[in-house]
């Protein structure tokens, strides 16, 4: 495969989720793999629910996931072409005018199914006259407009299985029956774009070699591929990856807030925390947390990602992200650690990375090397540690300096063992649980600690 160009094409009627991230980051990781490019494609035909704040964040989520697009393009920029296209099915018969409302459809839908036919359009409004359609139109209804799909011989009314086959990336050899389909709408009563045509236009206008989305979409791809024919061009090839869903199997809906690009990274998440678990969740790999984009494109492979849909749940990715963070050295952070001012920045990751779930968690321990915390003293150690004040090295304080500390102050009192260090531990930092003390009694400094203990 030579440099294909692929597509991430959301619409921008909302933020994006994690499962939106797996497309995304699928296509990007195939295109890297293969030295090809990435367009990023705003589906924003549907002008009322498109929103300008959308599109700019989903870039901001790209960018946040480490996604460059080669390309950013707009559908809402592209209506003259679609209107051309439009304009030359419809000479070809290709796309035929109809005036059934919802309901009406509904109730045929209804009979059909009662007859035991399939509940598809019966292409009624090929039979109107000229004459029905004008008075139709002279009534104020407005046609939608359905592509006539090639699934009959030289009766449009007897509709035949008629199969389509496509090799897709992810699932193999694929068929689907148009016979069983009904003619798509592509252009609503109101004159616009339902998203099927757009894409057609834009994925042959850009050269888009393969089409990689959502198993949600396998449906739509044999009448796509008949489209792309029915136009002249030479269909791309296609690939559907199994879906994401929550924890309960439940679909993950744009408006699903928490599980937003935008939210989990508001969360504190790391970027590549989220991306190996969006693009590494539903595959034969073993979740884990790959440290950057080259370790996933080398894991990456279509064959390796499951037919079923994958369960998605946010404990992994508290799990995921703490382990991604204990391995990260102090550079791959230093942009986005705040460092007390006076303390050595590779010194201060060395000693609290291991206790981070999140690199914003960092902060709480910069303050307490900053000022120290309020000691935690129970009241059978009150006499220990006042003891253990005056015990207190003098500087300069070292990785060595908690130990001689403790011993001197196991030597004086005769505690030992927890009961010797817990309480030293307490009294410095406020809490039972934290970085190694070796490493974060230095950096806390003999200044701080004697001026929170005494
Ligand atoms: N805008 C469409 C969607 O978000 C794009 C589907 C496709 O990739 O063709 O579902």
């Amino acid at each position: 495969m030579t440099n294909p160009i692929v597509r991430f094409a959301p619409s921008p009627t909302g933020r994006i989720h994690i499962g939106n991230a797996r497309t995304a980051l699928y296509n990007w990781l195939f295109a890297r793999q293969h030295g090809g490019s990435f367009i990023l494609r705003f589906d924003d035909t549907d002008k009322a629910r498109s929103k300008e704040e959308f599109a700019t964040g989903i870039l901001a989520d790209m960018a946040w996931l480490g996604i460059e697009p080669a390309r950013v393009e707009r559908q809402s920029a592209r209506f003259a072409d679609y209107q051309l296209v439009t304009e030359e099915l419809k000479a070809k018969g290709l796309l035929y005018p109809c005036y059934e409302s919802e309901d009406e459809l509904e109730r045929r839908r209804a009979r059909r199914r009662a007859r035991g036919l399939p509940p598809i359009y019966d292409r009624s409004a090929l039979e109107l006259s000229d004459g029905q359609r004008q008075k139709l139109e002279a009534e104020g209804k407005q046609p939608h407009w359905r592509f006539l799909l090639p699934n009959y011989k030289d009766d449009v009314l007897s509709i035949e299985r008629t199969e389509i086959h496509w090799d897709d990336v992810f699932r193999g050899p694929q068929t689907v029956d148009l016979g069983s389909m009904s003619d798509p709408v592509l252009v609503r009563e109101d004159g616009s774009w339902l998203y099927t045509l757009p894409s057609i236009i834009d994925d042959a206008a850009f050269g888009i070699s393969h089409v990689i989305r959502g198993a949600d979409h396998i449906t739509n791809t044999g009448a796509q591929i008949a489209i792309f024919r029915a136009l002249g061009y030479i269909p791309p090839a296609f690939g559907h990856h199994n879906l994401l869903t929550g924890s309960e199997g439940e679909g993950l809906s744009k408006r699903l807030g928490s599980l937003s690009l935008q939210g989990l990274r508001e969360a504190g998440f790391e970027a590549m925390a989220v991306a190996s678990l969006a693009s590494l969740i539903g595959t034969s790999d073993a979740v884990e947390p790959i440290p950057d984009m080259a370790g996933l494109a080398q894991r990456f492979d279509p064959q390796k990602v499951s037919k079923s849909p994958a369960r998605f749940n946010v404990a992994e990715l508290d799990a995921l992200n703490a382990k991604l963070l204990h391995g990260l050295s102090y550079d791959a952070v230093a942009d986005r650690l705040t460092v007390p001012d006076g303390v050595d920045g590779a010194l201060f990751w060395d000693a609290i990375s291991g206790n981070l779930e999140k690199l914003p968690d960092a902060d709480r321990w910069a303050e307490i090397v900053r000022s120290g915390a309020k000691p935690l003293i129970d009241d059978e150690d009150r006499d220990m540690v006042s003891k253990a004040v005056g015990l207190l090295p003098q500087d300069p304080w070292s990785q060595s300096t908690w130990m001689d500390w403790a011993n001197a102050v196991k030597s004086e009192t005769g505690r030992k063992g927890r009961a010797l260090f817990m309480p030293l531990r307490k009294a410095v930092t406020g809490s039972e649980s934290g970085p190694e003390m070796t490493k974060l009694l230095p950096l806390i400094g003999r200044k701080t600690v004697l001026a929170r203990l005494s």
